[in-house]
């Protein structure tokens, strides 16, 4: 008998969700839509409630009350939650078996906490969580038996090359018997990776959220520009594999085809390879440890030409060496890193500062902003105050520039 396994897609209504719901709309008999949550674009969360009929939704707090009657009006009786408060409620919801963390920013880390706190099986996409309060997180994944599987394709191709006594408990990856010696993170490149410094500093919006080979959401797409994606990513990678950054490597791949590697001691490199299409990442996570169908192009290996690997220049992509600084000095670091990082991207996104000054933007609030130490045990208050100094500080800094 197929166990159907009850799902909460928060963070619906974006590139994430839509992949997410495409294999879920494609395996009815193994998933049911349980809950939703949308923040922007309502409609399309609306078309979503009438094609899978979830039991719950969640909306912005403002948008309760008309959101529903909208609901009503389509003939569904969708309970509807609204806020912070009510993506908690989902995620800890004792219907839902997995919990889809798929909003962007530091918005997401209070409902994926939630999650791991209830001893959900969690498939992370929302990296911020991690960089922002990785321990905590790994800490109470731990405490409650929740199960956390990465979304993000890199993190996922090293899960899926570690072997299994790894994949279940992070910490024996320091067991030398199984012999990993480094992890190798792939990075596109981005759009600007044989654009010079110059080229970079005049591009405007539309010219940095086109990326070369992934379609996604546009502040992913603007870290991606400056290689910060990739920084979040090792921090995310620190937490994930209970690595020190040293243990991480970051080399550009433009083809975007193996999406990451780990390298053993007897000489081996093991490296996942496929499209570049976020279908295949979460149809392995949403099946985990079984394999279905993603829906996904399969690869094809003789209309490939090349495959290169180049060594970042930590010059024009500064953002990169920021976050391994910031993995060094602790979490307070990297959740002034994060903070800072997505109040500089809508600055460049609302056309305020140029993409060259994400950087030095975060370098200086990185450098300046004072704050107090956070470990495993601090409390989530803590760290959504940091978030939020962080922000203000941002926030002074770049109005002074305009
Ligand atoms: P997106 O912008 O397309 O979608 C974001 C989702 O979060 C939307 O549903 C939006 O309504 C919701 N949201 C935004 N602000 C919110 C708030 N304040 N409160 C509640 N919900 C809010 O983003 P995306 O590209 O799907 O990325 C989602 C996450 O996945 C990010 O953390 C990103 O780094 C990560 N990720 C994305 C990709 C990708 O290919 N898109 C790949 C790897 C990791
Ligand atoms: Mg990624």
């Amino acid at each position: 008998m197929v166990m159907t396994q009850r799902i909460a897609v928060l963070g619906a209504t974006g590139s994430i969700g839509d992949s997410t719901l495409a294999i879920l709309a494609a395996h009815p008999q193994n998933y049911e839509v349980y809950a939703l949550s949308g923040y922007q674009r309502l409609d399309k969360l609306l078309a979503l409630c009438q094609q899978f009929t979830p039991k719950r939704v969640a909306v912005p707090t403002s948008a309760v009350d008309e959101f529903a009657q909208r609901l009503r009006s389509v003939g569904l009786n969708t309970d509807v939650v609204g806020g912070q408060s009510g993506l908690i409620e989902l995620a800890k919801d004792s219907q839902v078996d997995t919990v889809v963390a798929a909003i962007v920013g530091a918005a997401g880390l209070p409902s994926t906490l939630a999650a791991a706190r209830a001893g959900k099986r969690i498939l992370l996409a929302n990296k911020e969580a991690l960089v922002m309060a990785g321990q905590v997180m790994i800490k109470a994944v731990k405490t409650h038996h929740a199960t956390l599987l990465p979304l993000d394709s890199e993190h996922n191709a090293i899960f899926q090359c570690l072997p299994a006594a790894i994949q279940q408990d992070n910490t024996q990856i320091h067991d030398q018997s199984y012999g990993v010696r480094k992890l190798w993170l792939t990075a596109s490149g981005g759009p600007f990776l044989r654009k010079s410094f110059t080229q970079m500093q005049q591009a405007g919006v539309a010219e940095a959220v086109k990326h070369p080979n992934w379609s996604m959401g546009q502040k992913i797409s603007v870290d991606s520009a400056t290689m910060m994606n990739k920084g979040l990513e090792l921090i995310e990678a620190c937490h994930l594999f209970d690595l020190n950054e040293s243990k991480i490597k970051v080399v550009i791949h433009p083809q975007s085809i193996i999406h990451s590697m780990v390298e053993y001691n007897d000489g081996s490199f093991l490296a996942q390879l496929g499209s570049p299409d976020m279908k295949t990442p979460i149809a392995h996570a949403l099946s985990y440890p079984k394999r279905i169908d993603s829906g996904s192009q399969p690869l094809d290996l003789f209309a490939l030409s090349a495959l290169e690997f180049i060594e970042p220049d930590l010059q024009k992509f500064a953002c990169l060496g920021l976050a391994r600084q910031a993995m060094q000095a602790g979490t307070q670091a990297t959740t002034v890193l994060n903070a800072a990082n997505e109040i500089a991207v809508a600055a460049f996104l609302a056309e305020q500062v140029r993409l060259t000054d994400i950087a030095a933007i975060n370098e200086q609030v990185l450098n300046e902003v004072q704050v107090p130490l956070l470990d495993a045990n601090s409390d989530i208050d803590d760290i959504l105050a940091i978030d939020s100094l962080a922000r203000s500080y941002t926030e002074t800094l770049i109005a002074k520039m305009v």
